[in-house]
């Protein structure tokens, strides 16, 4: 805690820090508890955090905007020395941002851009134009092997939420890979809906995709098939499957559509092992936590935060440096090499 001073550096212990020194406190504010992912990925922040020599203040904010804010101000408050952010709405902390900066302390925007603010230091994130490459080529991977025959494929279309910047670069990234397919005629949007103001999930809530997908279907598939659904995150796709599963598709002679998903959450591996789901896509949030732990002591530390990407995530005031790490598909193919071997999950709780 910064300014943090004696009395508590006589407790035993203290004098291995110093006179007066205490462990700085990194707040991070994580968006819900509601997808296992942000959970893993604030446990691991708090653990490796620890183990660098750090008190922590984390904090869930439900996907509640004001809550968020809230939060933030409160650890602005209370004097931490970094704050690492994964935001609910990543236009709305410009405020609070201006208040940390003006209190000294640092910020790291975690997995999700913060825009419209000068005052992001670094940016500690996926490369998610490539999460939307994977996600479309799993697609059409999956389309070339189900359904052969089909010409042209009938896919639909659905994006995530239009308040998570990430969610532009999953769109743009897949519709770089579906688009020319769709040009040539090899696959048709049945809805025509296409484009984020279309597509999008607020709030990424299965609930709406779910619903969305039975409007889709019974608006435009009658009397035709739907080969392929685009989904960016596993929380929609369950909803999607739900949905599918509701008219039929699945059994008799409805084969399912290839459905893809984002995050590799337990729920979305058990169903690609039900052979419903086809694919997601893993993003290791250890590694995450590593590379913004290492981001944040450097910062402290004042030393150079390391970065591999200086030139993608402009914010619309400043081109935030960020390090990218790698998204992996995962499929029936792979979950085992994947996710049990490296420890991720045990085979128990994915079965
Ligand atoms: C994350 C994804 C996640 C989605 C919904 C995005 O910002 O990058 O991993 O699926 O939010 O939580």
């Amino acid at each position: 805690m910064k300014l943090k001073l004696a009395t508590a550096a006589l407790a035993i212990g203290a004098s291995f820090m110093g006179f007066g020194a205490m462990a700085e406190t990194i707040g991070i504010a994580m968006p819900t508890k509601s997808s296992a992912r942000w959970i893993s990925d604030g446990n691991s922040m708090v653990e490796q955090f620890k183990a660098a020599g750090y008190d922590t203040d984390l904090q869930y904010a439900e996907d509640d905007i004001p809550n968020q804010l809230a939060q933030i101000e409160n650890m602005i408050t209370k004097g931490v020395d970094v704050l690492v952010i994964a935001a609910i709405d990543g236009t709305t902390l410009s405020n609070a941002l201006e208040n940390a900066a003006a209190a000294d302390i640092r910020v790291v925007a975690y997995d999700r851009l913060i825009r419209d603010s000068g005052n992001v230091d670094y940016y500690a994130t996926f490369d998610n134009f490539k999460v939307g490459v994977l996600q479309a080529t799993s697609l059409v991977d999956g389309l070339k092997a189900r359904f052969p025959d089909v010409k042209p494929w009938n896919v639909e279309l659905f994006g995530g939420s239009p308040d998570d910047n990430n969610a532009y670069f999953f769109y743009d990234g897949a519709m770089s890979v579906l688009q020319p397919l769709i040009d040539d005629g090899s696959i048709v949007i049945g809805s025509g809906q296409t484009g984020m103001d279309k597509v999008g999930t607020l709030r990424w809530d299965g609930a709406v995709a779910q619903s969305r997908m039975d409007n889709l279907l019974s608006a435009n598939y009658t009397d035709k098939q739907v080969q392929g659904v685009l989904s960016p995150y596993d929380g929609l796709s369950i909803g999607i499957l739900s949905s599918l599963k509701g008219v039929g598709y699945g059994s008799g002679d409805l084969a399912m559509p290839i459905v893809t998903g984002q995050d590799a959450e337990v729920p979305s591996v058990k169903s690609i092992l039900a052979e419903e789901q086809y694919s997601t896509i893993f993003k290791d949030t250890r590694e995450l936590a590593r590379v913004t732990v290492g981001m944040v002591d450097a910062l402290l530390k004042g030393s150079e935060p390391e970065i591999n990407d200086t030139e993608t995530y402009d914010n619309g005031v400043k081109v935030v440096p960020s390090y990218l790490l790698e998204p992996v598909t995962v499929d029936a193919s792979n979950w085992e090499s994947v996710l049990i071997d490296l420890g991720y999950y045990t085979a128990d709780q994915v079965k």
